[in-house]
């Protein structure tokens, strides 16, 4: 669409990450996915009369190294507040959240997108409780019912609200990326979205390019997978185009995208939802996070993947591509790490872990944790190469079997004889024998045709079995002819 050119898209994110305790955020009921319907259930959860909250330490714990990871200021007073509606799958009437004095503000997230660095503000991170779930499947004639399962309801979340700092589908993809692997990274939170643990929210608006003022935005709810993001935002830029181009106005709503027809629709006019009558949550006293606390969980903060990836240009001298690969995840990145050291050749390792590591694990449908090869194994394969006791052909063979057995290279390569020749006695004796079997070639050789010191390789690697040091065997050819 060419009119699309005449505006600037205007995006911001709400993500709402379910945070990896074992138990709710105001009750020691479990949060295991699955469970049969209504039996991770108690007083506190299903907003019985008189059953009184106490919030998890825990929850707390990760919430604040996710704000942390996020680049947040954390406050030291934070309040929860009562966020009012009805719905059949909140039983207690009111969603508890917080609302003006979140726990952490002022954070940011740095994007690459195309070529091109930015930086996206995180407005804020606060915590709340999640709702139950409605299941509206198997809706039918002969079937009209919604079933309730209040299981996840009382699941401590965090809501992560970003600035409407992006201006494409794209850099909407690249910030929720971002913000996944982090907390990922920080071990905050699965991210896995096909269980719910990572949603979505995007708010959308245009405006002509250099106009001043925002545009009138609309909210996209849950969008479940990055792809349905992207497309969601595309689309939506579209249609609001389309409005102001008739000489319409964009309604500020809540809409829902269509996975079937990838548009979205309208569900609710913001006037009617916005009214959630919040106020501090009487039943929990404000939290409070001394500076100790603080400090001690910055302290156990881990490494993040953006100073990751730049130490391991830096220290194993990868490029930022491989770097990039190798910090993909955490495990991903603790496995390189143990086989380059090992492997005493960073370099080597990096491209056997992305390489035949990569291809085996993915043939295999394996997670790097679930790995047959360890990184100790790994390093040991690529140690070999480097010490000249195996060609790289030879470990190419080898490896498949490493993976099949989990044994490693040492073992494999003493039980079946294949370590490298390249001692010349041994080597020296298979060439005399090329050279006294090839009269011919010696002739031409000698003759000024140094091309046919390939043939010679070529047969000394068939004789040894590919076992000989080819650069061995360059140079005693040589030295022999
Ligand atoms: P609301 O009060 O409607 O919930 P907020 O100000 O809390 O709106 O913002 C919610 C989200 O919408 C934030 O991520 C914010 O960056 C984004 N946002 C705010 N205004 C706009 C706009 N005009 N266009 C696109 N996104 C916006
Ligand atoms: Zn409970
Ligand atoms: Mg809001």
């Amino acid at each position: 669409m060419e009119v699309l050119a005449k505006y600037e898209p205007v995006i911001g994110l709400e993500v709402h990450v379910q945070l990896a305790t074992a138990t709710k955020i105001f009750c020691g009921c479990a949060t295991s996915f699955g469970a049969p319907p209504n039996t991770n259930v108690c007083p506190v959860c299903l907003g019985l009369p008189g059953a009184l909250p106490v919030l998890s330490r825990h929850s707390v714990e990760l919430a604040i190294q996710a704000a942390l990871a996020l680049n947040c200021r954390v406050n030291g007073r934070s309040i929860f507040a009562r966020k009012n509606y009805f719905y059949p799958d909140l039983p207690k009437g009111y969603q508890i959240s917080q609302y003006d004095q979140p726990l952490a503000e002022h954070g940011w997230v740095d994007v690459e997108v195309n070529g091109h660095k930015k930086r996206i503000g995180v407005t804020r991170v606060h915590m709340e409780d999640d709702a139950g779930k409605s299941i509206h499947d198997g809706f039918k004639d002969s079937d009209k019912y919604t079933y309730v399962d209040l299981n996840r309801c009382g699941t401590p979340l965090i809501e992560v609200v970003s600035e409407p700092d992006m201006r494409s589908g794209d850099e909407a993809h690249a910030y929720l990326t971002e913000v996944k692997q982090v907390l990922q990274y920080v071990g905050v939170s699965t991210c896995d979205m096909e269980k719910g643990h990572l949603r979505c929210d995007a708010n959308v608006s245009v405006r002509l390019k250099g106009a001043e003022k925002f545009g009138t935005k609309a909210e996209v709810k849950n969008l479940n997978s990055f792809r349905f993001l992207k497309m969601a935002v595309e689309q939506e830029i579209e249609r609001q185009v389309a409005i102001l181009e008739s000489g319409g106005r964009v309604m500020q709503e809540t809409r829902l995208f269509n996975v079937d027809t990838g548009e979205t629709v309208g569900m609710r006019s913001k006037e009617h939802a916005h009214d959630y009558r919040y106020f501090p949550e009487p039943d929990l006293v404000p939290l409070r996070v001394s500076d100790a606390w603080l400090k001690e969980m910055r302290d156990a903060a881990p490494e993040l993947p953006a100073a990751r990836r730049v130490r391991f240009m830096e220290v194993y001298g990868l490029r930022e591509y491989d770097a990039q690969v190798l910090t993909a995840t955490r495990a991903l990145g603790d496995y390189f790490e143990e086989a380059a050291k090992a492997a005493g050749d960073a370099r080597a390792a990096a491209n056997w872990v992305m390489g035949d590591l990569t291809a085996e694990l993915k043939e295999a449908g394996k997670d790097i944790s679930e790995s047959p090869v360890s990184a100790a194994n790994l390093g040991g394969l690529v140690a070999l190469i480097g010490q000249g006791k195996l060609s790289g052909k030879l470990a190419k063979e080898i490896f498949p079997k490493m993976f099949a057995s989990g044994e490693s290279a040492d073992a494999i390569v003493a039980r079946e004889g294949l370590s490298q020749i390249s001692d010349e006695g041994a080597l020296g004796k298979i060439i005399d024998e090329v050279i006294a079997a090839n009269p011919k070639q010696v002739e031409q050789f000698r003759g000024g045709k140094t091309t046919v010191i390939a043939f010679f390789v070529g047969q000394v690697m068939k004789a040894s079995r590919g076992q000989a040091d080819p650069a061995a065997v360059n140079r005693l050819l040589r030295e022999k002819l």
